[in-house]
């Protein structure tokens, strides 16, 4: 028969796997937009970078045109962006 502490340490060897997992699937689940993918981000009208603009939108600052991101994919198309009027 297996003492206590033995028990005890199998259980949180257990744990731990289990939360590696999850930490997984959350770092698949989180869509986020990366520097890296920023940075070759441009404006299909006038070729700027574009920056974040909240968690689903990137917007020119040349031509104040915003993007909008589906899904965790930004959608550089002119007809599908909004003009922004200040
Ligand atoms: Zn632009």
């Amino acid at each position: 028969m297996p003492s206590v502490s033995s028990v005890v340490n199998d259980l949180q060897g257990r744990d731990r796997k289990r939360f590696g997992r999850s930490t997984a699937d959350e770092l698949e689940l989180g869509i986020m937009i990366s520097p890296d993918l920023l940075e070759i981000l441009a404006c299909p009208v006038c070729r700027k970078p574009l920056v974040l603009r909240g968690e689903d939108s990137l917007k020119c600052n040349e031509c104040k045109r915003v993007y909008p991101i589906r899904n965790g994919i930004p959608i550089l198309l002119e007809p599908e962006a909004t003009i922004e009027q200040l």
